[in-house]
């Protein structure tokens, strides 16, 4: 938990004081990016290294572990420099398996030297999934991690806005000795989204969460939508859990795992569910502009030669080797996009 960026002293500290007050007895690291990167080079991009030493001064003041983003060798060097404990690899720097090939050869590097000169202590690696949904270049990082030596957690922060739950899944079932951990603040990039990701994830038994928490979560330099107050972190951890009731009238002869394989199921058909109406509600509008096209061209909304031709390619059996329509009975499509189809023309009318 700790904020997005590192911005001054003064913000690192308070956060920390904060957390200690409101979370002192929930064990976490205190996390803040000193190298952001960020989409657009006009944005707040870090404070860079200097950053690090306001972290190591929470870490010192309030005695938890403290952790930071790296994306180069010289990054590595820095942190472990400073003294910071854990170091977290960003899901921009793991989709680029070289990065993270060139960041695992400084890891080693430093290990190498802290045998000699005791500097560089590091604790942990935590490793982001890609901005990609890509499980085997995830599963790929941590096995390149692994070969460290260091204690690698991996960190589901989904794509786009999203969760990706069967990448996640992927991840769990192939690396189960590995920690799996939340980043609901990424996945979501909205506050009020985190406590339902949070009940979410421990309902399919994630291991802990990486949370953006901010004292002024209005003033932040970057991701200000998606932060949240310490206080706000200790009401949503010491809540009880309530989505259990999904799967509490199932019956009791069936165990905890293998209900939580259903739990894992149900969270992938939500987000399936999630990303048809916005597939829907993003060709409605497709067609809405299509219905201002007409109009300025004095054509009517239904077109009986398009129509037709896109109900014949419906009714073409789908050609075996097109991956997406596996399955799908056609009068179920044909059924289904009528539905879509006259809800299009609906909206065009209006
Ligand atoms: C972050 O944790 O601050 C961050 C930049 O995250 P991500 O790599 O998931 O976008
Ligand atoms: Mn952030």
């Amino acid at each position: 938990m700790g904020p997005c960026s590192a911005e001054r002293r003064e913000q690192v500290l308070e956060t920390a004081r904060q957390l200690r007050e409101e979370c002192g007895s929930i064990p976490f690291i205190y996390r803040a990016g000193a190298w952001k990167p960020r989409t657009s080079p006009h944005t707040f991009q870090g404070m860079g290294s200097k950053a690090l030493k306001w972290l190591v001064e929470a870490k010192s003041i309030y005695g938890f572990d403290v952790a930071t983003e790296v994306a180069t060798p010289e990054h590595v060097h820095e942190a472990l420099e400073a003294g910071i404990d854990y170091l977290w690899i960003g899901a921009r720097t793991s989709a680029n398996p070289i990065a993270v090939q060139t960041i695992v050869e400084s890891l080693a590097l430093s290990i190498e030297r802290s045998r000699l000169d005791e500097s560089g202590k590091l604790k942990g690696i935590l490793i982001k999934n890609p901005v990609n949904n890509d499980a085997g270049l995830w599963i790929g990082n941590i096995e390149r991690l692994e070969k460290t030596g260091i204690p690698v957690m991996a960190v589901h922060r989904g794509c786009n806005h999203q969760p990706c739950w069967a990448m996640a899944h992927a991840v769990h079932v192939a690396k189960p000795e590995i920690p799996l951990l939340i980043d609901p603040s990424h996945m979501s990039g909205d506050a009020e989204k985190i406590a339902g990701l949070i009940e979410k994830a421990r309902e399919l038994g994630f291991d802990g969460a990486m949370v953006e928490v901010h004292h002024k979560p209005e003033e932040a330099l970057s991701d200000a939508k998606q932060q949240i107050t310490p206080r706000k972190i200790r009401e949503v951890l010491l809540e009880e859990p309530t989505s259990h009731q999904l799967i509490s009238n199932l019956p009791t002869t069936i165990s905890e795992s293998t209900a939580k394989e259903l739990s894992w199921l149900r969270a992938e058909i939500d987000e399936l569910d999630d990303q048809l109406w916005a597939t829907i509600a993003a060709r409605m509008d497709v067609s809405k502009r299509i219905g201002e096209w007409k109009k300025a061209h004095g054509i009517a909304p239904l077109q009986p030669e398009r129509y037709q031709q896109i109900r014949e390619k419906l009714l073409t059996p789908p050609d075996p080797l097109s991956e997406g329509e596996k399955g799908l009975r056609t009068e179920f499509k044909l059924a289904l996009w009528e539905l879509i189809h006259e809800e299009s023309l609906r909206q065009q009318e209006s």
